[in-house]
């Protein structure tokens, strides 16, 4: 299913542009600005995979700048998870900067506006300030202070910095225009108060800039050209250039919008992940439901998925949502190359095989259709799987009475063991309840209906497999209701067999035979527990709760039994 490349992009062709015509000396230097106040997302990585992308396509450099202007909400744990995360998805920072290592210079830019007449001390609380801001049809009001002398002003800063006055009774604005249409220009906050520790800074500062003069201003001083933001700052490109223009910043850096990453059944902020971790709803970031791109490693998801996620999505100039599905299917095309097959029974039911010897069957890890990796290549690829006499297949697929066009085992059907020979049911033991606890088969010659996963009952090791599903079960969550929004299914533990290899092996994604794509859980392993996190199914048909399951028997084999029937 080989897609063709996405076509150039606006962002693409307006830095090759920029290069054509020799802006910036020919350099490229993007930057990926995270603050350091939760973990990274699978939207961030697609803002992570475009600046580094860009700068590597046009031989320029991307930065990684912590954003951490919020002492309140920002640490240091955030810090080195978001480089480790960033590492992860298979960038190298130019440079790993801080903003609050500017904040001296943010301060003295400051200064200068004021010198210069562009900037006031503002007495007039939060409230009140918004109030005067006027609406579109309306120009605002003009703060009572805006008139004060520039000395005053000086004066005053330093008094805010010096902690002279309280938290929220002054505040640095802009002067430029309280008429302007642009909401932004009107008179916007430079700089707060705040009395609140800064994981690296401390208590040195007592004013705070706020993003819109923090950010164009880091920009500047690190000499970034392309300065590459999400759509909702649109409007604040006018006070990004204004800001820079009147710190007389020379070859300044350009901001460029583009459209977030929206995805369906998925909730995108780290508020909300904030709400999901504190009121224990998840595990934690980590959690393999989680879009963060801590939980998505932890499920299985791999760097390259998310890669590919980036360059097709592509970027746009208007905002949408993207199916999920279509992530789905571009981590099953990842995984499909990576994960050898072993096999894994979720229920496990006993079956005898009588008239069978005993011994071993010959394997393969990788089916004939897809290239494995070099560890698999050639005589790798072959392995032998021990059969003994005692075998357990999956409850799901023994049916005593079953529909119409079932494919798998029944009283009296025929079915072929992965590998293995092909054999009848010809008893059926039941407990006193009545439920099936054994089967009985023979091998026999003959026409399978379908085939089977097993695992063989002597040599096989118990297993903890987590089924993770959707954590929303709306396509489009709301932003106040997702919690109740959640899907109460979307983890079922069982207690599975695998076979001995799978749980010897160093391999840390598996497809399950017939089952789906699994991942041994990393925190699980260090802690000495097998555990397999279901990174994916095999197919969609992933259907809303309510709905029915899709049919049970499918006409045409899975493709996966095809693969290992072939194989
Ligand atoms: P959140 O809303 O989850 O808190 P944020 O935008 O506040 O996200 P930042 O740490 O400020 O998070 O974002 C760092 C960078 O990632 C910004 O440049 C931002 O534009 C980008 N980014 C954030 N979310 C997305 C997304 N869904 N799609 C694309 N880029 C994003
Ligand atoms: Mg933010």
């Amino acid at each position: 299913m080989a897609e063709p490349t996405p076509p150039p992009h606006f962002l693409r062709a307006l830095v090759a542009a920029d290069k054509a015509r020799g802006a910036y000396g020919g350099r490229v230097l993007t930057r990926f600005p995270p603050e350091p106040n939760g973990y990274l997302h699978i939207g961030h990585a697609t803002s992570i995979c475009l600046n580094f992308g860009l700068a590597q396509e046009f031989g320029g450099e991307c930065n990684l700048r912590f954003d951490d202007t919020n002492p309140e909400t920002e640490r240091e744990e955030y810090v080195s998870k978001i480089l480790e995360y960033v590492e992860w998805l298979g960038f190298t920072p130019a440079r790993v900067l801080y903003a609050s290592d500017y904040f001296g210079p943010l301060y003295g830019y400051a200064k200068y506006l004021i010198q210069k007449g562009k900037a006031y001390v503002c007495d007039l609380p939060d409230d009140e300030i918004s109030r005067q801001r006027g609406s579109v049809t309306e120009a605002g009001t003009e703060s009572p202070y805006r008139a004060r002398s520039i000395e005053e002003n000086l004066s005053l800063f330093e008094a805010m910095q010096a902690g002279k006055f309280p938290e929220g009774s002054r505040v640095l604005r802009a002067k430029i225009d309280m008429a302007n249409p642009n909401f932004k220009m009107r008179d916007p906050l430079l700089y707060r108060i705040k009395f609140a520790h800064h994981y690296r800074t401390g208590d040195t500062w007592k004013v705070y800039p706020f993003y819109d003069f923090a950010h164009c201003l880091s920009d500047a001083i690190e000499r970034i050209t392309h300065s590459i933001c999400t759509l909702e700052f649109e409007n604040n490109r006018e006070l990004y250039d204004w800001i820079l223009r009147e710190c007389d910043i020379v070859d300044p850096p350009h901001q460029h919008e583009f459209a977030r990453l929206n995805l369906t059944y998925t909730v995108m902020s780290k508020r909300r992940f904030l709400r999901l971790v504190n009121e224990g709803l998840v595990s934690g970031w980590d959690d393999p439901r989680m879009p963060t791109l801590a939980g998505l490693r932890r499920r299985g998801v791999t760097p390259e998925s998310l890669r590919a996620l980036a360059e097709r999505v592509g970027v746009a100039k208007a905002n949408s949502v993207v199916e999920l599905e279509l992530f789905d299917n571009l981590l099953r095309d990842d995984l499909n190359t990576r994960s050898p097959r072993g096999m894994a029974v979720l229920r496990p039911l006993k079956v005898r095989l009588d008239g069978w010897v005993g011994g071993e069957v010959d394997g393969t890890w990788f089916p004939a259709d897809v290239a494995p990796p070099e560890r698999f290549a050639g005589e790798q690829n072959r392995r032998r799987l021990p059969l003994g006499t005692t075998v357990y297949i999956d409850h799901a697929d023994f049916s005593e009475a079953p529909p119409k066009g079932w494919h798998r085992l029944s009283p009296g059907g025929v079915v072929r063991l992965v590998h293995g020979p092909v054999v009848r049911c010809d008893e059926v033991v039941k407990d006193e309840a009545g439920a099936v606890v054994e089967l009985r088969c023979v091998v026999v010659e003959g026409k399978p209906k379908g085939t089977l996963q097993w695992v063989d009952a002597a040599t096989a090791v118990p297993a903890e497999v987590r089924l993770y599903d959707r954590l929303v079960k709306v396509e489009r969550p709301t932003a106040d209701d997702f919690i109740e929004e959640l899907n109460p299914r979307s983890l079922e533990v069982v207690n599975a067999l695998v076979e001995r290899a799978v749980a010897e092996s160093t391999e840390a994604h598996w497809q399950f035979v017939r089952v789906g794509y699994f991942f041994r859980d990393p925190v699980e392993a260090a802690a000495g527990r097998l555990v397999f996190n279901r990174t994916a199914g095999l197919r969609e048909g992933w259907r809303p709760e309510g709905e029915s399951a899709p049919a049970p028997a499918p006409k045409a084999p899975p493709k996966a039994v095809a693969e290992a029937a072939a194989g």
